[in-house]
C-alpha cells in the first residue's frame, strides 16, 4: 500500500497552508497567454445517483475555489444521462450540500438533460459526416469485438452502412421502433486504437425508461462520454477539471468537440480523494443505506456531507482540509486523522464550552447546605473572549463522570478517589470521604465528599494544589440527554488500495460492530433551547453537536470528535 499521507502533526500552525496546486499553475499560465481571453469558467458535474461525500468536497472546493480565486465562474451541472439510477431526492441533497459548503452557483444551474435536443442534432451531424453509424451488435458482441489491450478490435459488420440508412435507423430508434439493447449509435473512430475509448464507442443506447426531468420524451439516451465534453463546451467551460480515471477519456472528448467544431475546454485531471478506513464509492455507500447497516445517507457515521454535517463537522473545517491536501497526479490515501485535525482546529476556535456528563455517577457533598444553589461563572470559550461567561448552577448533589472516580486508583490516577482532593471546574475543591455501594452488586452507586467553602472558584487561599480538575452537573438542574458516541464505521484495513472502485472484497465484513454507543447523560441547563446542529465542546469529553432530531424535551447530542486524551495514551503505554 502506498500512501501520500499528509501527517497531521507536521502541519504547522504559523504558515498559512499553500500546498502545490498544479491546476492553479495551469490557469495562471493560461491567463498569461490569454488562452481563453482571460476567462476562468469551471463546473462541478455530479451525477444525481447518490449523496455527495467528502471526496466530492475536494472537487467542489477546487472548482468553485479556483473560479473565486481568479474572478471567474463555476456552474453546478447535473450529469443526468442515466434515467434508471437518478432521482430528484439526490438533486436536492446535492444542492443543499454545495450551498452548505459555502459555494454559490448563482443563476448557473444546469442539467445535461437540457442538452438532449442539441446532442441529438450533433449525433445527426456526425452521421452525416460519416463519423457515426447505427450498429446492431448486442452489448455482449460489442465487448467481444472490442479486442484486448494487445490486440486490435474487430470492425462491426454494420460499420459501413450508408449515411441514409444510418439516418433512417437512428430516427426510428428515437421513435421507439426497436426494443432496448437491440441497436446503438456508435462513433466511427478506430478499432485498432491503443486507447479502448477510441474503439468506436457507443454514443446512444435504446432505453424505454422515464427520466427524472424529460419524462417519457426520449427512449434513446446519450452515453455519459458523448454528453460530458459537449456539455462543458455548451457552457463555455474553460478548465474542465476531473479525476484521474478520465485521463483516457480525454482523447475521446477532444475528438467529439473537434469533429463538431465547437468550443474546446481544456480537461485537467487530478487525484481522487481516498481516506483511510472509510469508503467513498457511491455504490458502496448506497449498499450501506439499502442494507440497513446505517440509518440513512445522513447517518452521522457516513462520510457523506449530509452525514458529517449532522455529526457536527463545519464547512470551514472541510474547506480547510481540502486546501491542505492539495491536488496531484497520483492517487494516494490521506489519513483520516488529518481531517479530524482540521476539524478540531476549527471547533476549538468557535465552539462554546459546556459541562456535560456522559456516563454519570452521583456525588453528594455532605457539608454543603441542603437548599443552597450557587451560580458559578463559567467561561464560554477561552479562545474567544467576546463569547463571555454564563452561570452554571451548583448544589449539594451533582453528577460527575463515572471514569473520574476510582475506588482503587491505579498509579498516576489523579482524579477523585477516597481521601483525594480534586477541583470541580468553576466551583470548589472537594475531597472524597466514602462511597455507597449497591449491596447486591457491590458497584459504587454514590460518592460522598466534603467541600472546602473557602475555595469558591476553585482555588485554595492557602495555595495548596490539586492535580486534577473535573467537570460536573448539578443534579437538581441538569437535563437528561442522549449521547450518541460514534466510533469508526469500519475496522482498520491494512489492505486498502488507492483504487477503491476496483477493490472487490466484501467491505461490509469490516463494519465495526461498536460504531455507535448510546449513553444517557446529564448536561447543564444552558443548552436546552439550542438549535439543531449547534456545536459545543463538552469540557474534557469531546466536541458534540445537537442532533437534527433533538427537541428541548428529548435532547440528543452526537459526538463529533473526541479531544486528545492524554490519559488514554498513558494508560495504553503503562499497559
Ligand atoms: P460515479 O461512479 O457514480 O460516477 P463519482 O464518485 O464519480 O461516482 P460523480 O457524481 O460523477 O460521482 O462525481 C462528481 C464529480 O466529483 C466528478 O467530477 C468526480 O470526478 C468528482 N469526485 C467524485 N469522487 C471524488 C473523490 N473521491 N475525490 C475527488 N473528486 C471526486
Ligand atoms: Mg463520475
Amino acid at each position: 500500500m502506498s500512501t501520500n499521507a499528509v501527517d497531521a502533526g507536521s502541519v504547522s500552525k504559523q504558515e498559512p497552508p499553500r500546498p502545490s496546486n498544479f491546476i492553479r499553475d495551469i490557469i495562471l499560465d493560461d491567463l498569461k497567454t490569454g488562452k481563453y481571453g482571460g476567462r476562468v469558467h469551471t463546473r462541478f458535474p455530479p451525477e444525481p445517483n447518490g449523496y455527495l461525500h467528502i471526496g466530492h468536497a475536494k472537487s467542489i472546493c477546487l472548482n468553485f475555489g479556483l473560479a473565486q480565486e481568479f474572478g471567474g465562474k463555476c456552474n453546478l451541472r447535473f450529469d443526468d444521462t442515466n434515467p434508471c439510477k437518478e432521482e430528484t431526492e439526490y438533486v436536492e441533497s446535492i444542492m443543499e450540500d454545495v450551498r452548505w459548503l459555502g459555494f454559490d452557483w448563482e443563476d448557473r444551474l444546469f442539467y445535461a438533460s437540457d442538452y438532449f435536443d442539441q446532442l441529438y442534432e450533433w449525433a445527426i451531424q456526425l452521421i452525416k459526416a460519416g463519423k457515426a453509424y447505427v450498429c446492431d451488435l448486442t452489448a455482449e458482441q460489442i465487448r467481444q469485438y472490442r479486442g484486448t489491450p494487445t490486440e486490435p478490435g474487430k470492425e462491426s459488420p454494420y460499420r459501413n452502412r450508408s449515411v441514409e440508412e444510418n439516418l433512417d435507423l437512428f430516427e426510428r430508434m428515437r421513435k421507439g421502433e426497436f426494443p432496448d439493447g437491440s441497436r446503438t449509435l456508435r462513433s466511427k473512430i478506430d478499432m485498432a486504437s491503443p486507447n479502448f475509448n477510441m474503439r468506436d464507442p457507443v454514443m446512444y443506447r435504446i432505453l424505454h425508461a422515464d427520466h427524472h426531468r424529460t419524462g417519457s420524451k426520449w427512449c434513446i439516451y446519450p452515453m455519459y462520454d458523448f454528453t460530458h465534453g459537449e456539455s462543458d463546451s455548451i457552457e463555455g467551460i474553460t478548465h474542465s477539471i476531473c479525476t484521474l480515471e478520465f485521463e483516457d477519456h480525454r482523447p475521446l472528448y477532444d475528438w467529439y468537440v473537434e469533429q463538431l467544431g465547437i468550443h474546446h475546454p481544456q480537461q485537467i485531471e487530478f487525484d481522487r480523494l481516498n481516506l483511510t478506513n472509510t469508503v467513498l464509492s457511491k455504490r458502496k455507500l448506497l449498499q450501506l443505506v439499502e442494507q440497513g447497516h446505517v440509518a440513512g445517507w445522513d447517518d452521522p457515521r457516513m462520510p457523506t456531507l449530509s452525514g458529517i454535517r449532522r455529526r457536527g463537522y463545519s464547512p470551514e473545517a472541510i474547506r480547510n482540509f481540502c486546501g491542505r491536501i492539495g491536488v496531484s497526479k497520483t492517487n494516494g490515501i490521506i489519513e483520516y486523522s488529518l481531517l479530524e485535525h482540521c476539524l478540531r482546529e476549527d471547533l476549538n476556535l468557535r465552539s462554546a464550552r459546556v459541562m456535560a456528563v456522559v456516563d454519570p455517577i452521583r456525588v453528594v457533598i455532605e457539608n454543603y447546605p441542603d437548599d443552597l444553589v450557587e451560580e458559578m461563572d463559567a467561561v464560554n470559550n477561552p479562545e474567544d473572549p467576546a463569547a463571555g461567561t454564563r452561570k452554571a448552577p451548583f448544589s449539594k448533589v451533582i453528577y460527575i463522570e463515572r471514569e473520574d472516580f476510582r475506588e482503587n486508583p491505579p498509579k498516576q490516577y489523579y482524579r477523585l478517589s477516597p481521601g483525594r482532593e480534586v477541583r470541580l471546574r468553576y466551583a470548589y475543591l472537594i475531597t472524597c470521604t466514602s462511597v455507597v455501594k449497591d449491596p447486591a452488586t457491590g458497584e459504587v452507586v454514590e460518592v460522598r465528599c466534603t467541600y472546602d467553602p473557602a475555595t469558591r472558584g476553585g482555588n485554595a487561599p492557602d495555595g495548596r494544589k490539586v492535580k486534577s480538575t473535573i467537570h460536573w452537573v448539578s443534579a437538581a438542574h441538569g437535563l437528561d440527554f442522549e449521547a450518541r458516541l460514534y466510533n469508526e464505521l469500519f475496522l482498520p484495513d491494512d489492505k486498502a488500495t488507492e483504487d477503491e472502485e476496483n477493490d472487490t472484497r466484501d467491505f461490509t465484513a469490516r463494519l465495526n460492530p461498536n460504531s455507535l454507543e448510546v449513553k444517557q447523560g446529564k448536561i447543564e441547563p444552558s443548552v436546552q433551547t439550542a438549535a439543531p446542529l449547534t456545536r459545543y465542546q463538552f469540557e474534557r469529553v469531546g466536541y458534540f453537536c445537537v442532533d437534527k432530531d433533538s427537541t428541548p424535551e428529548k435532547l440528543i447530542f452526537n459526538r463529533t470528535v473526541g479531544l486528545k486524551d492524554t490519559w488514554a495514551k498513558l494508560e495504553k503505554k503503562s499497559g
